[in-house]
């Protein structure tokens, strides 16, 4: 089964209005000249503050702008209500997104998150329309330990239980090992590949074959351009999130480019 390639970039707390216009500007001006179906899914994730910016300079005009999809990077599962600080889903689609990052190491380790939380997230994203891209991953004291694909069979058990298998094919997981988040260091491609494997035969068991087959899983770690053709040529490995080298336009553009030439 060919599943399209995903490539999104994770601002993180990260950039002004005004920088997160200019960094996606950068990014349409590559994107622009190539097409569906060599170029992958381009997702960028800004700041809540800019996706209104930056959907604002997405266009048809041939400038590429149309070729990029937002993504929200956290949101909360009620509608609306007495939720300080706190998005919804209807807010992240009215800003303009069609994706949100959920269950992200770092809101599960600063923010408490539980997998029970990332679970009402995910049903209230698809309820919503929007596709979640719901995050996983090993601490290096877990991986040492020898429970890596206990743990993350845990959270993508929990992060789906309830959901229809159809709602399922059409989700994203991306597996980041923790310790490969910033660090430079990125997991070896093969293994990615077998814990990638491991999790989608996980899905197989909660959701059917068919949605093990058609949901997309990326690696994110300290991907970069001389890593993601490694990455890409694996037969489980659908794409990138990516975080620090999505921060600059030459590193993601050439991240895109680089994944093009595995994925035709
Ligand atoms: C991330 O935060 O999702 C990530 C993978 O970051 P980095 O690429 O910087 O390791």
């Amino acid at each position: 089964m060919s599943r399209k390639p995903i490539i999104a970039g994770n601002w993180k707390m990260n950039l002004l209005q005004s920088e997160a216009k200019e960094l996606f500007e950068g990014i349409k001006s590559f994107v622009k000249d190539y097409t569906a179906p060599q170029l992958p899914t381009v997702i960028i994730a800004p700041t809540f503050t800019s996706l209104c910016a930056v959907n604002s300079v997405k266009c048809d005009c041939g400038c590429g702008g149309n070729k990029i999809s937002v993504a929200a990077q956290n949101c909360h599962w009620e509608n609306s209500g007495a939720y300080t600080g706190e998005i919804s889903v209807a807010m992240a689609k009215d800003a303009g997104c069609d994706y949100i990052i959920i269950g992200h190491s770092e809101r599960r380790q600063y923010f408490s998150e539980t997998d029970e939380m990332i679970n009402k997230k995910a049903k209230a994203i698809l309820a919503g329309g929007l596709i979640p891209i719901i995050c996983c991953g090993e601490t290096l004291e877990q991986r040492e330990a020898g429970i890596t694909d206990e743990h993350i069979a845990t959270q993508i058990r929990a992060a789906l239980s309830g959901i229809s298998s159809e709602d399922v094919a059409k989700s994203v997981i991306a597996y980041e090992p923790i310790w490969a988040i910033g660090t430079g260091k990125t997991c070896d491609s093969v293994e990615a590949n077998r814990v990638i494997k491991m999790i989608r035969n996980v899905v197989k068991d909660v959701a059917g074959v068919d949605a093990a087959d058609s949901i997309r899983i990326l690696y994110g770690g300290s991907v970069k351009p001389s890593t993601i053709e490694e990455q890409m040529s694996q037969s489980d490995i659908d794409g990138a999130l990516v975080g620090g080298a999505s921060l600059k336009a030459d590193s993601f553009n050439e991240i895109i480019a680089n994944t093009m030439k595995v994925a035709v």
